[in-house]
């Protein structure tokens, strides 16, 4: 068993068959004795979600898209697990009776099936940052009113939760967040201009979902993680720091109000802070690769430039202005990324489109504090036509 329990930790994991879940059922592979597998989720893939449940035994498998259920019942026919299709089956799926979930569904969609888990008291290990960035005020509410832990997942959040452990927040002066600076580093913006998709998913350092790494590319995954901290680590904005640091071996670092500062490093594999949630508080061995210091040689560091990434400075306004900006921002940003992954908009349109987006909605007094999630999504969707209306403007010719 993991250290300090008597029972296996069951586990629903929302996003299987994605980057962050399937690094997660890597480690339950390697553990099985260690952890049951209460329920998966995905959106469409049938085939592949059925696979890991047949692999893990999962009590329950759910797929997002509704048309989809018949072929992951035949996928899983005679094996009794039990599956289901659409909203109320994933829901259904979150709220199976589990010590953990790991909250990996990319973007909005996972909003709702992570706070059901949320208001049912779960423990939540969250990758899925868009919960925080669009109802981060929200969500924190939910949790206290649950009492549901949150730990997070994301690795620079981690490397700082890791830091900081219980320490009081009063005694922190910043946290620094880290961030690779993504494949286009030293690019200008008229070279960003041109880069491709191919180009723009090959991430230097890390393996990830591609929205995750066009994001990291256009630095607008760096500013989701800062709206993303300011609600984890309660802090005045001004006590978050990005700081580029190409060989991505520090993750995140707390500066304490003596001037020391603290740091966490690791591998660039996500199973590290990933094993960090699933044992915490005790630790569980991570095979595979060590950070080699003597072999890196130097580590380097940078302050990000937000002429040439200006998706990080729409996210740091978009963060004060509060309210619903950061999800709009977000939603705005799926599109624009799933424009420029399809050869609609070029690199520099994202960020084109984002602020274009942001604009029109702040000038219409749309982005004004929502009360509840529905709410939330309801902008959301408005955020999304919005985008899909102003992308034209951005269109590649
Ligand atoms: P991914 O694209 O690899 O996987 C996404 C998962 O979500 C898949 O299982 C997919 O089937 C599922 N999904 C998609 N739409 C869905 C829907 N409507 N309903 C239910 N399931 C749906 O993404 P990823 O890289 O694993 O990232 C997942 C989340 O974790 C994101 O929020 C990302 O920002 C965060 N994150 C990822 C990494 C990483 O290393 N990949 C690191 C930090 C944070
Ligand atoms: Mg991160």
């Amino acid at each position: 068993m993991l250290a300090g329990r008597t029972a296996p930790l069951r586990l629903v994991i929302l996003g299987a068959t994605g980057s962050i879940g399937r690094n997660t059922l890597d480690l339950v592979a390697r553990y099985p004795q260690h952890f049951e597998v209460a329920a998966l989720v995905a959106g469409q893939d049938a085939a592949g979600l059925a696979e890991l449940a047949r692999q893990t035994g999962a009590g329950f498998a759910a797929l997002a898209d509704p048309s989809k259920g018949e072929e992951l019942a035949a996928y899983l026919a005679g094996t009794g697990i039990a599956c289901g299709a659409g909203e109320a089956a994933v829901i259904e799926a979150a709220l199976q009776p589990s010590d953990m979930v790991m909250a990996a569904i990319v973007g909005a969609a996972g909003l709702r099936p992570t706070f059901a888990a949320l208001e049912a008291g779960r423990t939540i290990a969250l990758a899925n940052k868009e919960c925080l960035v669009c109802a981060g005020d929200l969500f924190t509410a939910a949790a206290g009113r649950a009492g549901a832990r949150v730990l997070p997942v994301d690795s620079e959040h981690n490397a700082i939760f890791q830091v900081l452990e219980s320490r009081n927040l009063a005694e922190v002066e910043k946290i620094i967040l880290t961030a690779s600076g993504g494949p286009f580093r030293t690019l200008s913006l008229s070279e960003m201009a041109h880069v491709s998709p191919q180009q723009a998913l090959k991430h230097p350092n890390w393996s990830m979902g591609s929205r995750i790494t066009i994001d990291s590319a256009t630095l607008m995954n760096k500013g989701l993680e800062v709206i993303e901290a300011s609600h984890l680590f309660p802090l005045r904005h001004e006590q978050i720091e990005v700081l580029v640091h190409p060989q991505s071996a520090i993750h995140g670092m707390v500066q304490y109000t003596d001037g020391s500062l603290l740091a966490q490093l690791g591998p660039p594999d996500m199973r590290t802070p990933i094993a960090h949630c699933l044992a915490w508080p005790a630790r569980m061995p991570v095979p595979g690769a060590r950070l080699d210091l003597a072999k890196l040689g130097s580590l380097t560091f940078e302050a990000p430039d937000i002429k040439r990434f200006p998706a990080l400075g729409l996210a740091l306004d978009a963060m004060r202005a509060g309210g619903c900006a950061p999800a709009a921002l977000n939603a705005a940003d799926e599109v624009a990324v799933a424009a420029f992954l399809s050869g609609q908009i070029g690199f520099t349109g994202i960020a084109g489109l984002v602020g274009a987006v942001l604009d029109r909605l702040a000038a219409g007094q749309d982005l004004a504090p929502a009360a509840d999630i529905d709410s939330i999504l309801a902008l959301d969707m408005q955020a999304r036509a919005v985008a899909h209306e102003l992308l034209n403007r951005f269109a590649l010719t």
